[in-house]
């Protein structure tokens, strides 16, 4: 493969961009090598700047469902760019992908549309404070909530559970009303919320984790959250950024049968184009200005072309069967997957939940942060570089999902089994 023009826009990239690049996992930086540039997409392949083809699993981290330039999102867009690209004003379509949205997440009553996930998760940590008059935030290590500050914080020492930052710039008194508590562990909700439960706004939690690798939640951990919230008065908060109209029409909660107080949405709502969302009970979401006290705005949000390809994404979803022909794709790759691993010899934890799914290196089973973490990097590298080469896009980091769209075929998710068999068994021959 020639990725001549990746590198050589690679190089000019980093001369005015930091990095070279616009968000940074898109670097190589834990993988290696150099980001190739992408043309374009179309379906489930995507060609680069050098006219090398992939099939893609990154999906642009989960927004597209439906595979890169579905036509009827394309259409949709079309036809609302030339109607003009933006108001600053109220408009029909936004109050049709609110509707939408309302109809087919369990918890949400009524729903503020922003322009990403990190605007949504910051918005609505605000209204949670603002609605109980409480300060303290708890999130759980390896989750990831957008790049807001308070958000931004990483586990204290073992003896605190209060985080710190998690980045420069990012000063520790915005983080000190951070808890920070291990993914899959109830007992320490409910240590902390029997010494601090009064003092706390909301739990916020990615209800399947995608972002330290996929992690699902133990049976009852979401129901015994609920319940820890419901006896505390806590605000229970499902980042649903990810998993929300992926896992199910209804995201996380419909599946796991759990309602939050709280939903933050982004991704799939978009079809492709820049959106977020936050909603949850209505007299909650009664709170945001400018019915309630909680300020939040933004000119360009509810953007007619991002509300037209969410619009039309939401539209090919409501067919009920498409969660059941994603689930039955993933777990052909699933078992593919696992199966080309134990013919060569290599040691992997695969975690799937519906069409998000991890291939971590490491012996033990990944249930939080701590076991994500003991993953061998180097060898999830070589893993991506062999596939990269055998035309198979995966996330450049081993901490993050797989994503399979409904425009991968049977025959891609076999050549991608058959492309990692060979890789595996690669590895293999050079550990001996
Ligand atoms: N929450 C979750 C669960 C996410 O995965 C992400 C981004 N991957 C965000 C929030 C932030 O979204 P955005 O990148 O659109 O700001």
């Amino acid at each position: 493969m020639d990725f001549k023009r990746s590198v050589e826009l690679f190089l000019r990239a980093q001369e005015v961009i930091p990095g070279g690049v616009n968000s940074p996992v898109r670097a190589f930086a834990s993988v290696g090598g150099r980001p190739i540039f992408i043309r374009q997409g179309k379906g489930s392949r995507i060609y680069d700047e050098d006219g090398n083809s992939y099939i893609d699993y990154v999906c642009s981290w989960g927004p597209l469902i439906l595979g890169h330039a579905h036509p009827d999102v394309v259409d949709s867009v079309k036809s609302a760019v030339e109607n003009g690209t933006t108001f600053g004003a109220a408009t029909a379509l936004e109050v049709e992908l609110a509707e939408m949205i309302v109809d087919a997440v369990p918890s949400i009553e009524m729903v503020r549309l922003v322009n990403s996930g990190t605007e949504a998760l910051m918005s609505a940590i605000r209204l949670a404070r603002g609605f109980t008059g409480r300060d303290k935030v708890v999130k759980f290590e390896g989750c990831y909530h957008g790049h807001s500050d308070s958000l931004l914080a990483k586990a204290g020492s073992g003896i605190t559970t209060f985080g710190l930052p998690d980045s420069a710039g990012v000063p520790a008194s915005l983080t000190s009303d951070t808890f920070v508590l291990k993914y899959n562990d109830l007992e320490a909700v409910e240590k902390l919320a029997s010494s601090a439960g009064d003092e706390i706004a909301c739990i916020v939690i990615e209800p399947v984790a995608g972002n330290m690798g996929v992690v699902q939640p133990k049976e009852g951990y979401l129901q015994g959250m609920r319940d820890i919230c419901n006896r505390y008065g806590i605000l229970l908060i499902f980042d649903e950024v990810i998993t929300g109209f992926r896992l199910a029409y209804g995201g996380a909660q419909e599946l796991y049968g759990v309602n939050p107080d709280l939903t933050t949405l982004g991704k799939i709502i978009g079809g492709g184009l820049p959106v977020g969302a936050y909603g949850g009970r209505r007299d909650i979401m009664e709170f945001v200005a400018p019915v309630g006290p909680v300020y939040q705005a933004g000119t360009l949000s509810g953007n007619p072309l991002a509300v037209s390809a969410g619009i039309a994404t939401l539209k090919l979803l409501q067919d009920k069967n498409v969660y059941n022909t994603l689930c039955e794709q993933a777990n052909l790759l699933h078992q593919g997957l696992a199966l080309a691993a134990t013919n060569s010899g290599i040691n992997v934890q695969i975690n799937s939940v519906g069409s998000m799914m991890t291939v971590f290196f490491t012996d033990e089973p990944v249930t939080d942060y701590a076991s994500a973490k003991k993953a061998d990097t180097k060898r999830y590298a070589k893993f991506f570089h062999g596939m990269l080469q055998r035309g198979i896009y995966l996330a450049p980091s081993q901490f993050e999902a797989a994503f399979v769209s409904l425009a991968h075929s049977r025959q891609e998710i076999e050549d991608t089994i058959k492309a990692a068999q060979e890789v595996f068994m690669d590895m293999s021959a050079r550990d001996n």
